[in-house]
């Protein structure tokens, strides 16, 4: 097959594990740099160039897509998409799933559980918001936040109400959410493929943080999930319409509430902490199911 990797590094560990692998099955594979794409939405035979070259002949395409590009990103995934060729991830889950609120509210909708969770943007009654989540402790997150940056942990009720009013100021939409003490600073990143978690791990946030990010300090290391965190992983996967997901888990009193739904999980961690050849199984994963033009949005999204 003709594997395309959208990626802006090819040296990335991710990405050179993908090549690895598709190389390894016998398959030709080409890094294509997202940003340098550029198309030809003519209805009748849309195209992708690249530095002067007509891209063709693509039967699969793996976007690995840094949430900094998403939006140009996943408009050229829908051009591969309306070429007929197989995405690994559409672009209309990537997108879904880059939007942390719509994520939830479908999450929510659908009965995964998740934390007591508020999102608001500029509320006149900051102790209604509070109250309206159980109160404090509490973690307040900035939404455009990531590696752990913007999530604040806020102890009694009067730092959630100056960390709300503060994030206010900054004219940022916040989501406050009530705090899983049990988790005990640790997070489970369930690597989903097709219907199944194809590893897990848990990551443990640095003595003293409740943040597990390995960014942040965090360690990894091998963990048995129960039937019920693999239940929910493989259902929020499904309800983002994700064939590839990272699902961040919390064990909290009442089950496994998913933080999460990651559509381009890094490989670096999870096939460190649990040895398995992922990228392999997801290069499997494409021989199995691509097929010209079998998107179910043919880029209608
Ligand atoms: P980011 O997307 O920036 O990594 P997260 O929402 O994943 O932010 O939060 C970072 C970390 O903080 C999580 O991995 C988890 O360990 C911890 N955390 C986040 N929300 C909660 C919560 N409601 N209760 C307990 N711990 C939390």
């Amino acid at each position: 097959m003709k594997i395309v990797v959208l990626s802006r590094n090819k040296n990335l560990y991710s990405t050179r594990r993908l090549i690895e692998a598709a190389k390894e099955r016998g398959h030709e594979v080409r890094v294509l740099d997202v940003l340098r794409s550029y198309m030809n939405i003519a209805s009748h035979k849309p195209q992708i160039h690249y530095r002067g070259e007509v891209i063709e002949n693509v039967d699969a395409v793996i976007p690995r897509i840094g949430a900094s590009v998403t939006f140009y990103g996943t408009a050229v995934v829908r051009q591969f998409e309306m070429m007929g060729v197989y995405p690994l991830n559409e672009s209309v889950a990537i997108t879904r799933s880059r939007d942390k609120l719509r994520s939830l509210q479908l999450l929510s909708r659908k009965g995964i559980g998740m934390p007591v969770t508020g999102i608001a943007h500029k509320p006149d009654d900051v102790q209604d918001l509070i109250r309206m989540v159980g109160g404090a402790p509490l973690v307040i997150k900035l939404l455009e936040g990531t590696q752990g940056i913007g999530v604040v942990l806020a102890e009694t009720q009067k730092a959630a109400e100056s960390v709300i009013e503060a994030f206010m100021g900054l004219k940022a939409n916040i989501l406050v959410q009530e705090y899983i003490k049990e988790a005990g600073g640790a997070d489970i990143r369930c690597f989903v493929i097709g219907e199944k978690v194809v590893a897990a791990m848990k990551r443990q946030g640095a003595d003293g943080e409740f943040r597990s990010n390995l960014h942040r300090g965090g360690s990894a290391s091998l963990i048995k999930i129960t039937p019920e965190e693999r239940s929910t992983a493989v259902r929020a996967a499904r309800i983002m319409g994700l064939n590839v997901a990272g699902v961040d888990l919390l064990r909290s009193n009442h089950g496994p509430v998913v933080m999460e739904v990651n559509s381009s999980p890094g490989l670096q961690g999870i096939e460190a902490a649990t040895e398995k050849d992922i990228a392999g199984m997801i290069i499997q994963f494409i021989e199995k199911n691509a097929r010209l033009n079998s998107t179910r949005t043919k880029g209608k999204g």
